[in-house]
């Protein structure tokens, strides 16, 4: 395509189309792209124009067409976004620069680091709607060139752009953007799939052109009977969409009837109304498969009339009765949305695209990984739709699957937070029953009643599970403040000190890198901040607690690592100093008042005992260990005084590859008590330094210490 000729075509959509911009458009981009090939071997001003095109056949403005045309240039040639600006003014740069930054997403990747490209890829959109529209062009024609690629990158972009770009496309609409790339995408992602299809759908070409004839001549006659200007057409569906319905819904090829849907397009909302009264007396309507979208449109703003009747041959067929507008606006979304208001800088902020929008930007800050990005795309975005009413006969619109739950938290995040139970159609059911379209459902609440984490099963909404999400890290945090604060008081108490002031607090919060003393608190119950070191800041030195090597060294281990604790994340626990466990052995975990959990041996005597007297602190733990963490196990060995003793057996330890944190040895009259702190793996890993002491002269017995609980310095 040449200049010439994109500006005859693109003038065809568009008759106020400003020339001399998008003249002054091609020639920058020409310019700056010369020399650069695409993968097909075409000068690379071509991509750049079918974009540009891509963008006028949906009617967008001039600006977003000469954006269209110089939206390569920053990514690929040696211009800067400064010059674009001086060029074409702030509104052109500022499209560019959101491609731009849209380009360096690479969704593929599910690197903790690509959420912060999400966040902007979705501000970006929410500044000026027409970035998204651009880059939905530019993807549609990369597909459409896909076949130049090296396969391994042609199957990594058909999976990106059914990940990304056909929910963003389905979300705002663009219906004929988002089939082409459904389409597109399965060529390339199943492709022997796609050949079978596009195989059965030929074959059936000329019975289906057959039938379709049968139908709409009847409709036309009947709607020019009843004086209803309409335009009466039949057309296949598209083959992702077959492919869907045979994938999901299990159905064989054969048996699918609705490979095609019949099109009314008529002139006024009344018409939609009366043309389907006329086909509903013409053939048979099939129960609940009516849907009026007219009354109730869809979350993206398509409206029609749906319904599916028994045809000739006793064959089911769609039905799609709409008004030309809402045809328009269901083939381009947005952008329909976009042309009736050009001139407009910005969308009004009740359009529901950008409520739909804005909803999201504030929600998706509590998402912490791209593959929840994913998941919200693929369920929110993307999936059927179903609608309920609210008792006030308000409707909602969810995902499918959805339960009452969702629906709580899609009416108010506090209805959610509280939800206690629920009413579908006036009867109680459980939480996680799935909703039906117009199902009624009423939320039962109790200001008592807040999120657990088996919350997070019983919901399909990423924004229900961001909120509940946010509820349980904030919950655990403030319990973490609560329990910090304990455990701090007991400590001073025990050291006969009073707690220090706020100013002496905050300085030490500042020191640990905590901006907070509630923070500080709150790292203290986690486990994140050791009493120790905070004692260290808060106490006058002299006043410094003095303790053996061994409870120094027993204190350090408290941490959040290595046990599982079941119902809760974030939980301090520390493993008990009288049996100290090592994976391999059975525990169990036991709630202390102010000191988060201990982890016992579930065969250790003071265990044995808490579990009769307090049966309700018990608490389910499991090993949850990483490969190279270590345990710390205290061992006691009697020994014969003699020379070298402390290093033979420190040595023989090492031998047996463990890392000897503490060791002190006392003599009592010919024999010397030796206490040894020692890292291991795993119980094998004990029972091999059990062995290797053993082998040390002199060694008269080595024994798990059962001493005290030596984290405790009351
Ligand atoms: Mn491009």
């Amino acid at each position: 395509m040449n200049l010439a000729e994109f500006i005859i075509r693109i003038e065809s959509f568009n008759a106020n189309i400003n020339i001399p911009l998008i003249r002054k458009a091609y020639e920058f981009s020409n310019e700056a792209h010369d020399g650069q090939k695409r993968q097909s071997g075409e000068p690379y001003i071509e991509h750049c124009l079918q974009v540009a095109f891509i963008l006028a056949e949906q009617h967008m403005d001039s600006v977003t067409i000469a954006a269209g045309l110089v939206h390569d240039v920053v990514e690929d040639t040696d211009f800067t976004i400064e010059q674009i600006r001086e060029e074409f003014g702030d509104e052109i740069a500022e499209l560019v620069d959101g491609v731009t930054k849209i380009g360096a997403v690479h969704f593929s990747s599910r690197e903790e680091q690509q959420v912060e490209y999400f966040r902007k890829m979705l501000l970006t959109m929410s500044k000026d709607i027409r970035v998204i529209l651009i880059k939905l062009a530019d993807r549609l024609h990369n597909m459409r060139t896909l076949e130049f690629m090296p396969p391994e990158k042609q199957k990594a972009i058909a999976q990106e752009t059914s990940d990304v770009y056909c929910p963003l496309a389905h979300r705002f609409g663009i219906n004929k953007i988002k089939v082409e790339l459904e389409d597109l995408s399965l060529k390339y992602r199943e492709p022997k799939i796609y050949g079978e299809l596009i195989e059965m759908v030929r074959e059936r070409r000329e019975e289906r052109d057959q039938y379709i004839e049968e139908v709409v001549v009847p409709i036309r006659e009947a709607m020019t009977k009843n004086s209803i200007a309409a335009t009466v057409n039949g057309r296949a569906k598209h083959l992702d969409s077959i492919f869907r319905k045979i994938k999901i819904r299990k159905v064989p090829f054969e048996e699918i009837y609705d490979l095609f849907a019949i099109r009314v397009i008529v002139n006024s909302e009344r018409d939609c109304y009366h043309a389907m009264g006329i086909l509903h007396t013409m053939w048979k309507p099939v129960p609940n498969r009516f849907h009026d979208y007219i009354a109730n449109p869809k979350p993206n703003g398509y409206r029609s009339l749906h319904t599916t009747v028994i045809g000739p041959h006793q064959k089911m067929m769609e039905v799609q009765i709409r008004t030309h507008q809402m045809h328009y606006v269901s083939e381009n979304g947005i952008a329909a949305h976009w042309l009736y208001k050009e001139g407009r800088q910005q969308m009004s902020k009740d359009d529901r695209q950008m409520i739909w929008l804005r909803d999201v930007l504030e929600w998706q800050k509590d998402m912490t990984n791209p593959a929840e990005f994913l998941e919200y795309l693929r369920i929110d975005l993307y999936s059927e739709d179903i609608f309920v009413y609210t008792p006030n006969g308000k409707l909602v619109h969810l995902p499918k699957g959805s339960t009452p739950l969702d629906f709580a938290f899609q009416i108010h995040t506090d209805v959610g937070l509280h939800t206690a139970g629920a009413k579908v159609n006036s009867r109680l059911v459980p939480l996680s029953t799935e909703l039906n379209t117009a199902d009624s459902v009423e939320i039962i609440t109790n200001p008592n009643r807040t999120p657990s984490h088996d919350w997070l099963k019983l919901v399909k909404t990423s924004r229900a599970r961001a909120k509940i999400k946010k509820w349980l890290n904030q919950a655990g945090f403030e319990q973490s403040v609560v329990l910090g604060r304990q455990i701090l008081e007991r400590k001073l108490k025990g050291l006969r000190q009073v707690m220090p002031d706020d100013a002496t607090l905050l300085e030490a919060a500042e020191k640990l890198g905590k901006s907070s003393i509630d923070g500080l608190m709150g790292a203290l119950g986690d486990g994140s901040v050791s009493a120790r070191r905070l004692m260290d800041l808060v106490l006058p030195e002299d006043e410094k607690p003095q303790i053996g090597l061994v409870s120094r060294v027993m204190d350090r281990i408290r941490g959040s690592k290595g046990i599982k604790i079941h119902g809760m994340d974030n939980m301090m626990f520390r493993f008990a100093g009288c049996c100290q466990p090592i994976p391999g052995e059975k525990v169990i975990g036991f709630i202390t008042r102010g000191r988060g959990v201990t982890i016992h041996r579930s065969d250790c005597n003071s265990a044995l005992a808490l579990q009769t007297d307090h049966p309700e602190r018990l608490i389910d733990v499991s090993w949850d260990t990483d490969k190279d963490q270590s345990f710390i196990v205290q061992l006691e060995i009697v020994v014969e005084d003699r020379k070298n003793m402390l290093r033979d057996v420190t040595t023989a330890i090492s031998d047996a590859n463990t890392n000897v944190r503490a060791a002190e040895m006392h003599v009592r009259d010919t024999t010397a008590l030796g206490t040894f702190v020692v890292e291991v793996a795993s119980l094998s890993h004990l029972n091999r330094i059990f062995q290797k002491i053993r082998n040390v002269r002199g060694v008269l017995s080595v024994i798990r210490s059962k001493g005290h609980d030596s984290s405790s310095s009351s």
